[in-house]
Parts: C-alpha cells; sequence; structure tokens
C-alpha cells in the first residue's frame, strides 16, 4: 500500500513538473505570407473557410486583430522584408520595391543584383533576418524562402538562405540565381510537371463556396463596371476565366497551389523538420492573390472566390504537414499589405476615390503636354512658386522633376544647378506644390525627414519609418484613403499609410502559442521577434516585441 502511495506521489510529481516544462521547440517553422490579403478578408468571407484552413488558426491558434504596418510604403519588397527581418523599409534598406539610383542614373529594383547570374539576390537587405539568425544559434537550420515572385522569397528568406525559388512565368518554371546554392534536381524535376498542371487547369470558374444569394452582400461587382478591371493574358474581366498559359495561370487562386505544391516538394527532398535539434524555416509567399486583386479589385468576384480557395489550399497543405510532422511544426500566416477598392467603384459605393497620375513620360515626351495630367499640373505649380511661367507649349527640359518612383520625387538637379537655385527652396516648392494637388494627404521634403522629429505621428511617422536618405528621393507624397497612383485607366493597387493598406492578418499555430483572439495594437514585423523568442535567440527591430501569445517567452 505505502509503495503504491509513493508510486502515485512519483507519478503526480513528475507530470506536473512536465505541465509546467517549456514546451518542446518546433523541428519545422513555415512562416506564409499571403501576397494582398486585406485584414478584413479573415471576416468577410468567414462564413465560407473550410474547417481546416483560417478556421484551425482562429480557432486553435492565436489570431491578431489590430496587426498594421507601422510605414507607409505597403508595397511588397518593403513586406517581406518587414516578414523575414523585423525591421521597418528605414532599416531594412528595402524602401520599396524600386527606388532612383542618382550615381547610375537609373531605376533599382529591391532585389536587383547585376552580378548573379539570374540576376537577383538580397544585396540591397541591410539587417540581419530572422533565418541569418536561426543559422547562427542552430548551424544545422536550413532557411529557405518559395514564392511566385522573387522579391516575395528573397527578401523573406534573408542574405543567408539556404536557397530562394521563384517562379519564371515566360518559362513556366520555378528558378533561382547563383547568389543560393540551389537544388537544380529539384527544380528540374518539378518544373518537369507544371505543363501538366496549366492544362488541369484550363478554366478558373466560380467555386460553390459561397452560395450565389450572399455574393451580392459580401461584393460589389455589377457588370457596368467591369470595365475597370484588367484584362490580362487573355483571362477576360469575368468567370469563366480561360487560362492559356503559366502567365494567366498566375492571375488566378491556381497559383497558391503551384507554390505550394513545390514547397512540399522541398520539405521533402531536403529532408527539412526531422528531429536533429536544429529547428528548419521556410517561408512562403502566395503571390497570386495579389495579381488576382490589382486586375479585379476587393470588391470583385474574382477576390472572394480567390479568398475562399486560399483557404482550401492551407487546409490541404497543413493536414499535409501535420500527416509527416503531428505536433512538431509550427505556422505562423500573415499579408506584405492590404489594397484599396478601384477607384470607380468606390465612387459608385458613395466614396471619395481617384487615380493620381504622376507616371515618367516616354522618351518621344517633347513638351509639358506629353506629360501625365498630375504630373503636368504639379510642374506648372513648382514653376510658378519658383517664379517661372510655363504653359503646355512648355518644352520637356523645363522640368524640375527627373524622375517619380512612388511615393517619391527625384529632382532634376542638373537644372537646379544651371538655374543657380537653393535647393532647399525647390524641394520647399515642390512639397508645397504637391500637397496643393487633388488626393494628396501629406508631402516631405528629405530634409524635412533627416531632421529627427520625436514628435512625429500619424502620415509622418509612417513616412519616416520607410525612409533611407540615400535610396528615398527629395520630395515624398502620401495618397488620401481611396487615391492610387495611376499608371493605367483600369485596376487598383496600394503602397499608402492608411488602413486598408496596413491592416492585415496576423496569426500563429503550434506547441507554445496561446490560442485566442488578441485585440493589441501590433505589426507583423514583431514575428521576427516572436519566432527568435520561440526559438531561444534575438531577432528583429529594437522597436518591436515578443508577441503576447507566446506562452513561455
Ligand atoms: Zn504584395
Amino acid at each position: 500500500m505505502r509503495r503504491l502511495l509513493l508510486t502515485l506521489l512519483v507519478l503526480l510529481l513528475t507530470t506536473s513538473l512536465f505541465a509546467q516544462a517549456k514546451p518542446t521547440r518546433p523541428d519545422l517553422i513555415v512562416v506564409i505570407s499571403i501576397d494582398q490579403f486585406r485584414y478584413d478578408y479573415t471576416t468577410r468571407f468567414l462564413p465560407y473557410f473550410s474547417e481546416g484552413g483560417f478556421n484551425r488558426l482562429l480557432r486553435t491558434g492565436a489570431t491578431f486583430t489590430h496587426a498594421l504596418y507601422p510605414y507607409a510604403t505597403t508595397e511588397t519588397g518593403p513586406g517581406h522584408a518587414s516578414i523575414g527581418t523585423g525591421y521597418v523599409p528605414a532599416r531594412s534598406g528595402i524602401v520599396a520595391n524600386d527606388w532612383y539610383d542618382r550615381i547610375s542614373n537609373s531605376p533599382v529594383y529591391c532585389v536587383a543584383d547585376p552580378r548573379s547570374k539570374g540576376g537577383f539576390s538580397p544585396i540591397n537587405l541591410a539587417p540581419d533576418s530572422l533565418g541569418d539568425r536561426l543559422q547562427e544559434r542552430y548551424p544545422g537550420s536550413k532557411v529557405y524562402g518559395v514564392a511566385l515572385k522573387d522579391r516575395a522569397a528573397i527578401l523573406m528568406a534573408g542574405r543567408k538562405a539556404t536557397a530562394a525559388y521563384w517562379f519564371d512565368p515566360k518559362a513556366a518554371s520555378f528558378t533561382s540565381s547563383s547568389y543560393y546554392r540551389w537544388n537544380k534536381a529539384l527544380v528540374e524535376s518539378f518544373n518537369a510537371t507544371v505543363r501538366d498542371f496549366i492544362k488541369a487547369h484550363e478554366r478558373w470558374e466560380q467555386s460553390p463556396f459561397i452560395p450565389t444569394a450572399d455574393l451580392a452582400r459580401i461584393t460589389h461587382d455589377p457588370e457596368s463596371l467591369r470595365r475597370f478591371k484588367t484584362e490580362r493574358y487573355g483571362l477576360g474581366v469575368g468567370f469563366p476565366h480561360p487560362i492559356q498559359s503559366a502567365e494567366a495561370l498566375a492571375y488566378t487562386p491556381f497559383g497558391n497551389q503551384l507554390v505550394l505544391d513545390f514547397a512540399e516538394r522541398l520539405i521533402d527532398s531536403e529532408t527539412l523538420g526531422t528531429e536533429d535539434g536544429a529547428p528548419d524555416l521556410v517561408f512562403v509567399g502566395l503571390s497570386s492573390p495579389d495579381y488576382v486583386g490589382h486586375s479585379f479589385g476587393p470588391d470583385s468576384l474574382e477576390v472572394a472566390d480567390s479568398a475562399v480557395r486560399t483557404d482550401r489550399d492551407l487546409e490541404h497543405f497543413f493536414s499535409d504537414l501535420d500527416r509527416r510532422f503531428g505536433t512538431r511544426w509550427m505556422v505562423a500566416v500573415t499579408s506584405d499589405h492590404g489594397v484599396q477598392s478601384i477607384p470607380e467603384v468606390a465612387r459608385d459605393l458613395g466614396r471619395d476615390a481617384g487615380r493620381v497620375s504622376m507616371k515618367n513620360p516616354n522618351a518621344s515626351a517633347r513638351t509639358f503636354a506629353d506629360l501625365a495630367s498630375e504630373r503636368r499640373e504639379l510642374e506648372k505649380r513648382i514653376a510658378k512658386k519658383l517664379g517661372y511661367v510655363t504653359t503646355d507649349a512648355s518644352p520637356i527640359d523645363k522640368t524640375f522633376i527627373l524622375h517619380f518612383e512612388e511615393p517619391a520625387i527625384y529632382l532634376n538637379w542638373t537644372r537646379i544647378r544651371r538655374l543657380k537655385l537653393d535647393g532647399e527652396r525647390v524641394k520647399r516648392a515642390v512639397r508645397d506644390a504637391a500637397k496643393e494637388l487633388h488626393g494628396v494627404s501629406g508631402a516631405f521634403t528629405n530634409s524635412e525627414l533627416m531632421a529627427s522629429n520625436p514628435e512625429a505621428s500619424g502620415v509622418e511617422l509612417a513616412v519616416r519609418e520607410s525612409f533611407r536618405a540615400d535610396r528615398s528621393g527629395d520630395v515624398l507624397i502620401t495618397l488620401a484613403p481611396g487615391y492610387i497612383w495611376s499608371y493605367a485607366d483600369t485596376g487598383t493597387t496600394h503602397g499608402e499609410p492608411i488602413e486598408d493598406d496596413q491592416h492585415v492578418p496576423l496569426m500563429l499555430w503550434g506547441n507554445g502559442i496561446r490560442a485566442g483572439k488578441y485585440d493589441d495594437r501590433v505589426a507583423p514585423t514583431f514575428l521576427a521577434k516572436t519566432l527568435g523568442a520561440i526559438l531561444g535567440f534575438e531577432a528583429g527591430g529594437p522597436e518591436t516585441q515578443v508577441l503576447p501569445c507566446v506562452a513561455h517567452p
């Protein structure tokens, strides 16, 4: 009897000890970024989600209802750099998708690397990433980025990534660059299946996941406004969308399946997630929802269908990982930015909205008349403020703006010096003239942004968080909610310091994550520090925090 009691006591003690022990570290961490997936998609389309996709995260994971990017340039490059490194663009160096280089006098794409075969690498990325730190802590760890878009895969995976893989739609194949020691055999064997995949998806039909009766309530897609959708690669502007090429497929939700299939193949062939004490990290960028959103707009039937199909793709992917890794894996899901309505659709809904065109003139432009509408207006206003008179007939070499790369104006310094004008005076004139344009919410000179301002808040603070003096331009402009930088008369975009663009989902699931709904004001930049804390090392920017869902930080 005494022995029995003793055994019971020992049993009780050990179980309570185990209950208090730290949860075991995951062997595989998957971070999924759904490109252009606004926060409200997780609530608007919630009734139509499967059991095991977003609902797994919503019911048994941690969900953050107020995760907003704290910076202004809510674009794909800055977003994925933020997710991968935990630093805002001012510190990650990825201030926008593209910026203008004053030495070579040409635009620079954020992941361009002329020295690498394949053309892309993370050379422009400044800080250590989550993956870099993981590999310092656990030398056996492997870190990968996989996406349709090169910049998503490369910027999340970081500088020391084992490899990053992306899709070349023209070649209908996944690829990488000489920056990485990538697995050519894996890529070639996967690429051999792509043609058949496209053939098996020759049409995008509306799925049955949303009952027809509900569609009108959760979308705004009247026949009369379909001409404001962008027609690409023969897809048309209404269901069913014929798919005739890999380019077209990327513009449908089927692009997600291609990326997730590749990610699974990668996890298998590189034997990731083994119990070797060195956790592996895979970043997955689902880029297709962004292409769908740009073309058809967030209020469209297409975006609704894309969201519920993405949910099924996640369900399928999650259950495959469950089968392989049980509870030894964890997942974080977020997005690189949101999106705004197609301006014509927003106006049809009674909102103030519009397109602002600062498009760079092409080589054949001769006079002010050849400039895009707001660009011409801005040039005239700048000239007037500086005491010059210009008309539509003025020659193009009388312009003060050399180049526009949203959100920044790069000034024509050769002309400013020739005219012996004070540079600061010119910048202030450009700033003030920009503020007079309809749809503009703010404008800042780089001198203002280089001077510290501890009082900065709102739009100004957001602009500061995505400003780096050597890349960001002379005058930075932000647009009011509803307004977009426009390069065409159709479709829509994102990239502003407004809620529609900044507010995204942030969800975590796995061992050591306290399930629940968290209303704390957080940012996707917190993910790096949070995952670092779970894995036992420091990562992410100094202004970020460990998310409160971590059970034992
Ligand atoms: Zn994006």
